[in-house]
This record gives C-alpha cells, sequence and structure tokens, in this order.
C-alpha cells in the first residue's frame, strides 16, 4: 500500500497514519517529524527550517524534497508506506510521482480527512507529542495513562511550538491556499477519497479503511 494522508493540520492524520501502518506492517512517514529531528541537530539548516515551522510557514521544498526521498529510498518503504503531511503542495506532489515513477511505482491512493477549523484548533491545542518517538496524544480526547509520560516508550510529553493557537490559526490559513488545492490535483487523477475526521479515533479509520478497501493489498 502506498498510501497519502491528506488534511488539515490536527485533522488526525499523524494518529491515523501510525494505526494504518503498524496493521499494514509499512512506515508511517511524517514530513513534519523528519523536519523536527532536522531542528533538534540544531544545524544551520535545522535553524533555518525551524524560522519557516516557527511562524507556521512551509519549509522550501527543496529541503522537504530531499528528506522525504532519503526516507523514501530506507528498506523499510520498499514494500509500502503512509505518507503524512507530506505533500504539501502541487509542487511536491509532482516530485514525488515522478520520483515513483523513476522506481516504477505509483500512489495507490490519497485520503484526505476533513475536518472544520474549530475542531482543528481544539484537536491542536490539546495535543501532546512524545520527544523520544512522536507519538501524538490529545489531554482530554487521547490521554496518555499517566500525565505527561508516553505510554508507548516512556518518553516525555511536551507541546510543539507551532501548536500555540496564533501559529495553528496561520498554519489553516497556509493549508487553504496552499495544500487544499492538492484535493482537485489528485481528484483529477482518479486516486482521492474524502472522509469526515470528526467522531472517534476508531470510527475514522474504519472509514479509511473503507476508502481503500481493495486497492494496492495484493501488490507486494
Ligand atoms: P501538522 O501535524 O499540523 O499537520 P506537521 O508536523 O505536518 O504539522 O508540520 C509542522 C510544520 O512542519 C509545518 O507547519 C511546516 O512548517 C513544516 N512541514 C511539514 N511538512 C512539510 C512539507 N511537506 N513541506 C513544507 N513544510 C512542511
Ligand atoms: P495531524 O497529524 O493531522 O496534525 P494528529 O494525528 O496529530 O493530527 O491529531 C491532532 C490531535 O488530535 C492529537 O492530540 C490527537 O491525539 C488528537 N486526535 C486524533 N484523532 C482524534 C479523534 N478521532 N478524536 C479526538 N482527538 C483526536
Ligand atoms: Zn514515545
Amino acid at each position: 500500500m502506498r498510501l497519502v494522508l491528506l488534511g488539515p493540520p490536527g485533522a488526525g492524520k499523524g494518529t491515523q497514519a501510525r494505526v494504518l501502518g503498524e496493521l499494514w506492517g509499512i512506515p508511517q512517514i511524517a514530513s513534519g517529524d523528519l523536519l523536527r529531528a532536522v531542528v533538534r541537530e540544531n544545524s544551520e539548516l535545522g535553524r533555518e527550517a525551524a524560522s519557516y515551522m516557527d511562524r507556521g510557514q512551509l519549509v522550501p521544498d527543496e529541503f522537504v524534497l530531499k528528506l522525504v526521498a532519503e526516507r523514501l529510498r530506507k528498506q523499510d518503504a520498499k514494500n509500502g508506506f503512509i505518507l503524512d503531511g507530506f505533500p504539501r503542495n502541487v509542487t511536491q506532489a509532482e516530485a514525488l510521482a515522478a520520483g515513483l515513477e523513476r522506481a516504477g511505482l505509483k500512489l495507490d491512493k490519497v485520503v484526505a480527512v476533513m475536518l472544520p477549523d474549530e475542531e482543528v484548533v481544539k484537536r491542536i491545542s490539546g495535543r501532546r507529542t512524545c520527544r523520544n518517538c512522536a507519538e501524538m496524544y490529545h489531554v482530554i480526547f487521547e490521554p496518555p495513562a499517566k500525565a505527561g509520560v508516553c505510554d508507548k516508550c516512556g518518553g516525555e510529553l511536551y507541546q510543539r511550538d507551532d501548536d500555540a493557537e496564533q501559529t495553528v490559526r496561520e498554519r489553516i490559513k497556509v493549508y487553504e491556499a496552499t495544500t487544499r488545492p492538492l484535493l482537485d490535483h489528485y481528484a483529477r487523477l482518479g486516486l482521492l477519497a474524502q472522509v469526515d475526521g470528526m467522531g472517534r479515533l476508531e470510527e475514522v479509520e474504519k472509514r479509511i479503511l473503507a476508502a481503500v478497501d481493495g486497492v494496492g493489498r495484493a501488490r507486494p
């Protein structure tokens, strides 16, 4: 399965990508996680990326494309992957398609998880992320067993700098202007399914599974 999850910030892409990745035995590849790992190294490139992320702006394509391409070349992505947060614009989508085509591959499906803005802000303001394994929690909707501690790895949970409300509003604007046009792009290619992101995690998971039913599974 080669799947892209689209949708506004906070729609639940990362949460669903992790669940489905485990179910199918393929990696969840989140461009945001790759970028945050670079930022943690505190290199000059990392500081430059952070300067965009802290403002809720997209990091330049060239940088993101290189990171994602490197990640996709790793062995664990050979049998499939779930991309989350990438592509974010048409340039990235075209680069992804070209890279896959060079390897004789293509995307199986693009699922857009839809969520109204007010819900986005609620979800993001309560989001907590594991510093160690990047698992997501929500202080009200998906709390960890012990406050501040990751259920999966015992890592420390923190609130991302860019999850502050003002930055979230900016990220929603960037999504509308730059990422939403990808829905039309993928609809034209016959790859798009839209699912409602409201409701419990398990309900949203069922909708995504229904949307990809019969797609790509038979292939290695
Ligand atoms: P969210 O969970 O809100 O969808 P992400 O973790 O995907 O957030 O992204 C956080 C930030 O990282 C974005 O606001 C942007 O600055 C940067 N980023 C992530 N993915 C991309 C991408 N594909 N292209 C450009 N910038 C990206
Ligand atoms: P994205 O990757 O699209 O930015 P996340 O998967 O990080 O979104 O989810 C954003 C926040 O919402 C997280 O705190 C997560 O725990 C929570 N969340 C995800 N799915 C649901 C859901 N179905 N109901 C309630 N909260 C959810
Ligand atoms: Zn963890």
